[in-house]
């Protein structure tokens, strides 16, 4: 149909105005080609782009699915793995051990840093390191003690009945001494426990701050961690306690590397023994 003849029905229309039998029927014909028309497009539409729009869904979804189900899973088992990994651990329980700080006594003392303060404050972290683990975990002093002396700290940790002890110290030397180190007993049924526990304190540290595994000796060591052991037998304190122990001498206040370490990674260090610990128990006898 014309342009012209489509406008003349279409007026025929609009109008009222009556249409003549050949505007009728051309106007009839016109509609039933439109029709067709969008039947065959509607038609071909549906062949071509269904299928198509049907595969691309189908391939959305399986990609949709495949991508969620592992996560799903992996979440799930993540979940349950750290919910056994908390119930395993309450029945772990840890001293933390600060040193120093006992009747107004500090510890070493560089580049306006106390000892006391850095253990404390060491301690204090891999304490909430461990409890968000799910350990039970009790610190011999929270604070300055003036109450108590150091005889108090063996004390106070027999009486929790804890599977491990560690006292956490920082060292003092020479200004380029650097590193870390640890003390174990001797002469006691838990001293292989004790060195095993010094020895991943110190790979856990030396690991994650970057310093010089210095290695681990036995609390008797003269020039390491017994100082007076030229008077003959010297214990730590540290032998005083029943449960195996180790005191980490996380890295030497009186460097200045170290010393900066100590002051801006404190949560490295208790991250880093919480790990130990970790391995500790996770590893009996390795
Ligand atoms: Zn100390």
């Amino acid at each position: 149909m014309s342009i012209r003849s489509g406008l003349l029905a279409f007026l025929c229309l609009l109008l009222f105005a009556g249409c003549t039998p050949q505007e009728e029927a051309d106007l009839k014909a016109a509609a039933e080609q439109a029709r067709q028309t969008a039947v065959a497009r509607g038609k071909e539409y549906l062949a071509t782009e269904a299928p198509r729009v049907k595969e691309t869904a189908l391939a959305e979804g399986k990609k949709a699915v495949g991508t969620a189900v592992p996560q799903i899973k992996g979440t799930a088992a993540a979940a349950v793995g750290t919910a056994a990994a908390r119930a395993r651990n309450s029945l772990r329980k840890v001293v933390l051990d600060p040193g120093h700080g006992w009747q107004g006594e500090s510890g070493a003392s560089y580049f306006d840093l106390k000892e006391k303060d850095v253990n404390l404050k060491i301690a204090l972290l891999t304490q909430q390191i461990l409890e968000r683990d799910g350990y039970r975990v009790a610190l011999t002093r929270t604070a300055d003690d003036p109450d108590h002396d150091l005889a108090y700290a063996a004390q106070f940790a027999n009486a929790q009945k804890p599977d491990i002890v560690i006292s956490i110290h920082a060292n003092a030397a020479d200004a380029s001494a650097s590193g870390t180190e640890a003390c174990h007993t001797v002469g006691k049924r838990t001293d292989e426990q004790s060195k095993r526990l010094a020895k991943l304190l110190t790979g856990s540290i030396a690991a994650r701050l970057g310093l010089q595994e210095i290695g681990i000796f036995p609390e008797n060591s003269p020039g390491k961690c017994a100082r007076t052991a030229s008077t003959g037998w010297a214990k730590l304190y540290i032998h005083d306690m029943d449960a195996p122990t180790a005191l980490i001498e996380t890295a030497f206040l009186s460097n200045r590397g170290d010393a900066k370490l100590l002051t801006d990674r404190p949560g490295d260090f208790a991250q880093a023994i919480a790990e130990a610990i970790e391995r500790y128990f996770e590893s009996p006898g390795k």
